[in-house]
């Protein structure tokens, strides 16, 4: 039976890998939520300053059945998997502690026999993987010269606009960017190139980051700067969370001024409710395992064999995919959310 089909209660999840590193001495998990149809799980590693154990492992179990649910959304074969490192609170790792964590790290994903891909994501470097892939190879996402296929935020940032365009398209009945006033929260390497092509498109920004260093690509662009908590208030037309997950609470939802969400940042539902409270508001949301598929679909050509003319196509079909589930959820009278779980999970079934 499908994963998607258990439901979303309790643990549905295939693995939960729990380990204190032996040179480092780091807690790190790797959850595996579905083997997928080829039994490769594929997922980020990323490496936060989690308050306490228990939540890193609820961030790996959510974010590895965000990865299965985006994978079958975009019509790929792999399971879902994430690996969450719990950064100490004592500040930041030397670089030699870093190397030993990567390392331990590294280890668990070779002992995982191949069951398991991983490369980068928030909080990790491809300095980091470099190290790690000196255990494993089992890393995906390296630089071209390592053999991998690159960086993915670029591709995950063309995946959001694009996202963002069907999701104006289905609020406004026009799915152009030009001239339409739109947030981005976090200037990332996925939100900084949000704003570069939304602003080459002729969108007019209002950006911010926790990150002072960010407002120089805001004074390039031309873009208004606002505090971080003011962002999500501001009245535009779209708003585009590209920082890290749970930014869409009650409080957040209720004081929006605008008729679109489509970001980059995973997990963005405080809780599954949230999106009934879109619905209400009339916001259409862009589900984020759909809207930034990009990235895994970039790497996953390593796997599938396919070129980046292929990854870009398949990216910009996240907009077909998106317009399907506003139309069903319009239709039906139910959350983009419902919909969007209804479409993964009949593209999951017809993989097989
Ligand atoms: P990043 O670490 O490069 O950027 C995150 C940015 O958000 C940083 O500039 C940081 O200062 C800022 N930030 C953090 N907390 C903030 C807050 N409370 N308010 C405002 N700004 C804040 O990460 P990234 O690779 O750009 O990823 C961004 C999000 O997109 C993450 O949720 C990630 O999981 C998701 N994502 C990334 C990719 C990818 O290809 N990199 C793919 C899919 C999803």
């Amino acid at each position: 039976m499908s994963a998607l089909a258990d439901g979303v209660a309790g643990f549905e999840h295939r693995a939960l890998h729990v380990e204190r590193g032996e040179r480092s001495g780091v807690f790190f998990a790797i959850a595996i939520h579905a083997p997928g149809a080829d039994g490769v799980a594929l997922g980020g590693c990323r490496m936060v300053a989690y308050p306490a154990l228990s939540d890193a492992l609820a961030d790996a179990l959510r974010l590895s059945r965000a990865m299965t649910l985006k994978s079958a959304s975009v019509g790929l074969r792999h399971g879902g998997g994430k690996c969450v490192i719990a950064a100490p609170a004592d500040g930041p790792l030397s670089a030699e502690r870093r190397t030993e964590v990567m390392s331990d790290v590294g280890d668990l994903v070779e002992r995982l026999g191949g069951r398991f891909l991983t490369g980068k994501d928030a909080g990790t470097t491809t300095e980091d993987f470099l190290a790690m892939a000196k255990r494993t190879s089992h890393v995906i996402g390296l630089p071209s010269e390592h053999g991998g296929s690159g960086d993915p935020s670029g591709i995950t940032a063309f995946g959001v606009v694009t996202a963002l365009q069907a999701a104006c398209g289905e609020a406004f009945g026009d799915d152009s960017l030009a001239g339409r006033r739109v947030s981005v929260l976090g200037l990332g390497t996925v939100g900084g190139d949000v704003a570069r092509r939304a602003a080459a498109l002729g969108a007019q920004l209002v950006v911010s980051d926790i990150d002072d260093a960010k407002r120089a690509l805001a004074d390039e662009l031309g873009a208004r700067w606002v505090e971080p908590e003011q962002l999500p208030r501001e009245p535009v037309d779209a708003f585009s969370p590209c920082a890290l997950g749970g930014v869409l609470t009650r409080e957040v939802v209720a004081a929006l001024d605008c008729r679109v969400v489509a970001g980059a940042a995973n997990n963005q539902l405080a809780d599954d409710g949230v999106a009934e409270q879109l619905r209400e508001r009339g916001i259409v949301w862009a589900p984020d395992f759909i809207a930034n598929a990009g990235g895994l679909i970039g790497v996953a050509s390593e796997v599938d064999g396919y070129d980046l003319a292929e990854a870009e196509r398949r990216t910009a079909a996240i907009g077909t995919a998106l317009t399907e589930v506003f139309a069903h959820a319009r239709e039906q009278g139910t959350t983009t959310l419902a919909a969007a779980l209804a479409y993964a999970g009949a593209r999951s079934a017809a993989l097989g």
